[in-house]
């Protein structure tokens, strides 16, 4: 009787394999990029379309093929960078697994050309789906060009699994970043829809960090550098004071290969420890040399986690070098980050009503600074009164002799050192509140007491009015006399760029983009100009962090972020005036009783509550 067992025709199993090694267009960006590195070109030109789900081309001026080979390399397991099994402990190769080519031929339509220094004439080869259509002699410049067109043509459920644009760029956008990063003297051009992206001249790692990672970087760096025989660690960190919540530059390269490796990521932290604001990361960009043979990188098709001989040694080497630079170029700690919230209180505005913001300048403004700026409060001003009026005093029905009874007593923050607001708006609110360690805010109600969160409260109110605002269209902006600049990485900066109408409904003005920096004429009315980095900076993490997809989705975390950047935070005073209308402004709130984080903002305690309490 015959078997059931039969084996896989060679393009199924060449399906089956791509699934490993081509996730999504980045793969192939990643294993085209590589392949012409290890062709040792000295030039490679990246050329994409629609973020590579319609085209990927590589162009490189490297080694090339002859015509044998020109065939040969897209079969399964056809590599010339290794031979025998032992090769792979002494790997000075990006590829190996010689099924990069026959994976991506198995699922895309593959153009190459490509010529070797001393042949006259090279190969022009099209396959679409491992079948060959056409193979050529040709005129051809020395090296090698791939161009990889319709991902996924012939596998439906791979190509609708694929993100927007804007995703998919981003992932593109990483690969190149780890290649280039790994391969300073090579130049790169990147080019999407026909724009150049980036341009890299071949250079040194300074430098390309620099050029990629934008201008502003430099200053940013410390150098790492220590020569053991286990390991020889080259490359930087950057200073505390710069770190972000996002962890976008994060880079270890081994033998000049991306990898990933969370337990070496820990030693970085621990180095950083006791100087980073917490949550914070920080960036670096390490370089470590070690014996092929003491690393196997086999262990992913991906290749970019492999298994170190001697971990732990690795870690304690690599701790003690990033600790010894951070104390080396005398990066001191920086332990108290939370600014103290009683400096900021803007006392200068004493007396004065908040009709509208004054614009001031500040010349010697550093956006990386990372000091935070005052609070000014004058959102509330006018927010909805009527509404709120309403809320709060059907809370206060017939308390009002109680509560003047009350504010005789003297309480820790019944000083009032300066208002905001309007005088009237509160006239006829006689009620008091009162600011207990510059967290809460308490006050008496109809059935008791309430007790407001500060921060949360006015997370909500902020919410509201940005989700508002950017679904209306309509925010009012500060107009700034001398616009700003700041600088962002290449992702950061193409971020803003495509969230630039959302974000702007919020009241920033956008003037111009360039390559790592944004110029802004225009700020939301909520916002002090020493703010604006620090916004921006976790708008950006949280946008990168969300991968909004729907327009609904992308307003409410623009809304979120803002409004928790710019809430007040805990520890801030707040005057009678800002307090009551910070409380006015609450119950003014479709959800006033939530925080957009979903947590309450204010509890109560009945009458009753109270008297069972004292009944003990
Ligand atoms: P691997 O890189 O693991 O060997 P690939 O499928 O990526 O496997 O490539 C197969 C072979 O094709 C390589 O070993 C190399 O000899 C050849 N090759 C691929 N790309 C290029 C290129 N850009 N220039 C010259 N040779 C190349
Ligand atoms: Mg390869």
């Amino acid at each position: 009787m015959s078997g059931i067992i039969q084996l896989l025709p060679d393009h199924v199993a060449n399906q089956i394999a791509a699934g490993e090694v081509v996730q999504r267009p980045a793969s192939v960006v990643k294993e085209l990029l590589e392949n012409a590195v290890d062709a040792k070109a000295s030039d490679i030109k990246l050329i994409v379309k629609e973020a590579g789900k319609t085209l990927v081309q590589v162009i490189d001026n490297g080694l090339g093929m002859n015509t044998t080979d020109a065939r040969l390399c897209f079969e399964r397991h056809a590599t010339s960078k290794i031979r025998q099994a032992e090769d792979l402990f002494d790997l000075h190769t990006k590829g190996f697994r010689g099924e990069a080519l026959a994976s991506i031929a198995a699922i895309a339509h593959v153009e190459m050309k490509t010529k070797q220094d001393q042949e006259e004439l090279g190969n022009h080869i099209v396959i679409e789906g491992s079948k060959l259509t056409s193979q050529e002699v040709a005129v051809l410049p020395k090296g090698t060009s791939f161009a990889v067109k319709n991902l996924f043509f012939n596998i439906p459920a791979r190509r609708n699994f694929l993100k927007s644009e804007t995703v998919e760029l981003r992932h593109v956008l990483d690969e190149f970043h780890r290649v280039a990063l790994a391969h300073p003297s090579i130049s790169f051009t990147l080019i999407h829809n026909g724009s150049e992206l980036f341009n890299l001249p071949g250079s040194n790692r300074r430098q390309r960090i620099v050029t990629l990672f934008g201008g502003k970087t430099n200053e940013k760096l410390v150098p790492v550098s220590e020569d053991t025989d286990l390991i020889k660690i080259t490359g930087f960190v950057g200073k505390p004071e710069f770190s972000k919540k996002s962890r976008g530059e994060q880079f270890f390269f081994v033998n000049d290969r991306y990898i990933k490796s969370p337990y070496l990521h820990h030693a970085i932290m621990s180095a950083f420890e006791g100087l980073l604001k917490e949550g914070n990361q920080p960036s670096y960009f390490l370089y470590l040399q070690v014996p092929p043979h003491t690393i196997d990188i086999n262990i992913h098709p991906t290749k970019t986690e492999i298994k170190f001989d001697d971990e732990h040694s690795l870690y304690a080497i690599l701790r003690s070098a990033v600790k010894h630079s951070l104390g080396q170029f005398n990066v001191s700690p920086i332990l108290d980050f939370e600014r103290d919230a009683n400096l900021d209180t803007p006392y200068q505005y004493k007396d004065k009503t908040a009709d509208f913001p004054t614009i001031e300048v500040d010349a010697g403004f550093n956006p990386f600074a990372s000091e935070k700026p005052s609070k000014s409060l004058n959102t509330f001003g006018s927010y909805k009164k009527d509404i709120a009026q309403a809320n709060w005093e059907s809370l206060y029905v017939g308390l009002k002799q109680d509560t003047e009874e009350l504010a005789s007593f003297s309480f820790e923050s019944t000083e009032v050192t300066g208002s905001l607001f309007d005088e009237q708006s509160s006239e006829s609110m006689a009620h008091t509140t009162y600011q207990i360690h510059k967290k809460y805010i308490v006050s008496a109600i109809k059935s008791g007491m309430l007790v407001m969160d500060q921060r949360r409260a006015h997370q909500r109110v902020l919410y509201e009015q940005f989700l508002t605002n950017i679904t209306i269209q309509k925010a009012a902006s500060q107009q700034l006399l001398f616009p700003l600049t700041l600088f962002f990485s290449t992702n950061e900066i193409q971020l803003l760029h495509e969230m630039q109408p959302t974000i702007e409904n919020t009241g920033f003005i956008f003037d111009t983009f360039t390559a790592d920096a944004v110029q802004i004429s225009g700020l939301p009315l909520a916002m002090a100009e020493s703010e604006v980095s620090i916004v921006l900076e976790e708008l950006i993490n949280n946008l990168q962090n969300e991968i909004p997809e729907s327009s609904f989705s992308q307003s409410d975390t623009i809304a979120k972020s803002m409004a928790k950047s710019l809430a007040v935070k805990s520890g801030t005073y707040l005057t009678d005036k800002e307090q009551e209308n910070l409380v006015n402004s609450l119950f003014a709130c479709k959800e006033p009783t939530i925080s957009p984080f979903q947590k309450p903002t204010f509890i109560t305690f009945t009458v009753e509550d109270l008297d069972k309490r004292f009944a003990l």
